[in-house]
């Protein structure tokens, strides 16, 4: 069957996937196995050894390439693992010209890690093209792309940067983790490399850490499967297939997150007690043409500023919700709220941080697929 021709809404469900030959299964096994009998050495049904292969996570990785409309998908033990084999593509000399607003992790792995191998991060707002070109030089090897943005929801053009990437022979990854092939799909636009915190949405019900990368480029997907194996950061087969479960139901879950996202930041945004709220949906954001023409809709990530903008009424609020869990994470069933300058983001330096506009007051929200009203009756008790 010509799977790449169904919709993605059934791409979720069937993409890359069969029925298992021995038993026809429609779930594949979860293979618990670390290695696999051989007939004679090296004559065998396509795996070796655990590390390197498991079918349950060949299932999960065919699956993966499909919804991102990719040729070639490598699961990771977590999304830092996969950020981790992306930059050993690398060596020392070389740079990085990188989101600024960015992931906690993300920063933390390029600027107290790599960076002692040699290895030159830029962070620059990526907003601006000017920016970006200046930071390029004859060492830079990629662009490192999020976007959304992680806590500020800025939306940076993938096209542009897809140009830019091209023009100076770089690679292009983008962390597609915020809006999930559902809303994007980064190898339609130019990049070279799609990067995914499989934690959150692709998973969606925050019992599982697993990363991914989907990839275009045969030789690119080898030069990673490389890395994936030599350094072993791979997920087991359990936490394969609760990932690939997940995505069966992406597109009904992400809808629903869109409609309560849209629901709460129209709530936030009209509430006297809100000075400022930061989603792309609305038309007075700044980057909301790029979102509009880049994304299918808007997704429930929501980020917001009460009008005292202090830890104290922060944390007060955080602590004071009933039907959002406040926690660490994004992406699952339930709704989440957080404290990035305490939680997410305190592994950037307050100076570093405040001047990208994560301040001490700004709170996010991973709007979950409950009922909106509960959601909205939840907030209007924790900010009065
Ligand atoms: C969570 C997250 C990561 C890291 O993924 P883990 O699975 O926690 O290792 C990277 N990027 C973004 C945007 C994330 O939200």
């Amino acid at each position: 069957m010509a799977k790449k021709k169904l919709y993605f809404n059934s791409r979720t469900i069937h993409g890359g996937q069969q029925p298992d030959k021995a038993y026809g299964s429609v779930m594949p096994p979860v293979y618990f196995t670390s290695t696999y009998a051989q007939e004679k050495p090296g004559t065998h049904l396509g795996y070796e050894y655990s590390r390197s292969h498991n079918p349950t996570r060949s299932a999960l990785e065919a699956s993966l390439a499909n919804i991102e409309s990719g040729a070639h998908a490598l699961a990771f033990a977590s999304g830092m693992a996969a950020i981790d084999a992306v930059i050993k593509l690398l060596k020392p000399g070389d740079e990085v010209v990188s989101t600024n607003d960015l992931y906690g992790g993300t920063y933390r792995i390029f600027d107290k890690m790599f960076a002692a191998y040699g290895i030159t991060f830029h962070f620059v707002p990526m907003g601006d093209m000017g920016a970006v070109e200046k930071h390029i030089n004859t060492n830079t090897k990629l662009l490192w792309v999020e976007t959304p943005t992680n806590p500020l929801m800025q939306v940076i053009d993938i096209k542009a940067m897809a140009a830019l990437a091209e023009a100076h022979k770089l690679l292009l990854a983008v962390d597609n983790t915020f809006a999930s092939p559902y809303l994007q799909r980064p190898l339609e636009l130019g990049a070279d490399i799609v990067m995914h915190s499989a934690t959150k949405y692709l998973g969606g019900h925050s019992d599982v850490v697993l990363g991914s990368l989907v990839v275009n480029d045969t030789d690119l997907a080898n030069r990673l499967a490389f890395i994936q194996n030599a350094s072993g950061a791979v997920p087991g087969p359990m936490d394969a297939f609760l990932v690939l479960r997940g995505i069966k139901t992406l597109h009904v879950r992400m809808q629903r997150h869109c409609e309560n996202g849209r629901a709460v930041a129209e709530f936030l945004a009209q509430h006297p007690n809100i000075q400022k709220v930061y989603w792309p949906g609305f038309e007075t954001h700044p980057n909301h043409e790029v979102a509009k023409a880049q994304m299918d809709d808007f997704g429930g990530m929501i980020s917001f500023v009460h009008k005292d903008n202090s830890l104290e009424k922060a944390v007060a609020i955080v602590s004071s919700l009933q039907v959002f869990t406040l926690a660490e994470s994004l992406g699952g069933v339930e709704s989440l709220a957080g404290h990035p300058a305490s939680m997410t983001h305190a592994s950037i330096p307050k100076e570093k941080r405040e001047k990208t506009g994560v301040t001490d007051g700004l709170i996010r929200l991973s709007v979950g697929i409950e009922d909106s009203k509960d959601l909205i009756v939840d907030l209007t008790q924790a900010l009065s």
